[in-house]
């Protein structure tokens, strides 16, 4: 029986210009928190340096409690362009080492898992985080095409792997597992520009029902294909899921319901797992 990780990312943003609302980001993380323990699940948080700076207390409790805490960035929050996937090397490891500098001051411990905001990058970005040290995340979403965003992906891998050393849309053997958004590729919005993939707020739980099973699906056919198999839903720490009434927390409450039963129809184990936790099969099974 073949096991299907179930992993969360949530994005902690609220602290950033265009949101500016800690408050806010605190009782986003309070209420996922509540949902993650009542259905034992652990869940991999992502911040950008500002949240750390707010809510430090917060992000240590969360690990203790099991969670992943990890780096997420805004260039912008910086002091640089918005996007990520502008810069050359030498630029994206200053950023990205900054970010991680700022987070470890206030956090008192470093950030392990790495994701981007907008999965902005280029074909510098993979060599750049294995350089400031980061051994896992998420950094890609396949078939995305929005070059607004510096984010081009085209039909980059669907599955866990090292990445190439200079093209981010090919594998190789840059030492970083690279665990890629969950995605419909044949479901397509925004003009065809974006694929359907597992943000919460993006669509409803019916939508992303389908998304899910046809995700599980492809990978038990591929069978030892694909030797770590997952489901990535991702969601930002700007809604009210404390709220019983919200409909971000009803719509997340019934995906992980609904990846509970897709599992158990395709025969498969439920197994709720962090970026790293999956990272870690990973390497186990395919070593580098
Ligand atoms: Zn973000």
């Amino acid at each position: 029986m073949p096991d299907i990780h179930f992993s969360i990312q949530v994005a902690c943003e609220a602290t950033q210009p265009t949101i500016r609302d800690a408050a806010l980001g605190e009782r986003a993380i309070r209420g996922l928190a509540g949902i993650f323990e009542q259905a034992g699940i652990k869940a991999t948080f992502v911040a950008i340096p500002s949240e750390m700076r707010a809510h430090a207390a917060l992000y240590r409790g969360l690990r203790e409690q099991g969670h992943e805490v990890g780096l997420h960035i805004h260039p912008s929050d910086q002091g640089y362009e918005e996007f990520l996937g502008v810069y050359g090397f030498e630029d994206q490891l200053k950023i990205i080492s900054e970010a991680a500098r700022v987070f470890e001051d206030f956090a008192g411990f470093p950030p392990t898992t790495f994701s981007p905001g907008y999965l902005s990058a280029n074909d510098h970005t993979f060599p750049a985080i294995e350089a400031a040290g980061f051994r896992h995340g998420t950094v890609s979403c396949p078939t995305r095409d929005l070059p607004q965003c510096a984010c081009v992906w085209g039909h980059s891998p669907m599955d866990v792997h090292y990445p190439h050393r200079f093209n981010r849309m090919l594998t190789g053997d840059v030492d970083f597992v690279e665990i890629p958004q969950t995605i419909d590729p044949e479901s397509r919005m925004w003009g065809g520009a974006h694929p359907l993939d597992l943000r919460v707020e993006l669509v409803d739980a019916k939508n992303h029902y389908y998304t899910m099973e046809k995700a599980v699906k492809w990978q038990v056919e591929a069978g030892d294909r694909v030797p770590v198999k997952y489901l990535k839903v991702v969601t930002h720490n700007i809604f009210e899921f404390g709220n019983p009434a919200d409909f971000r927390r009803e719509t997340l409450l019934k995906m992980i319901d609904a990846a509970r039963r897709i599992c158990e129809k395709a025969g498969c184990a439920f197994k709720a797992a962090t970026t790293g936790e999956i990272a870690r099969d990973y390497r186990r099974l395919v070593p580098r």
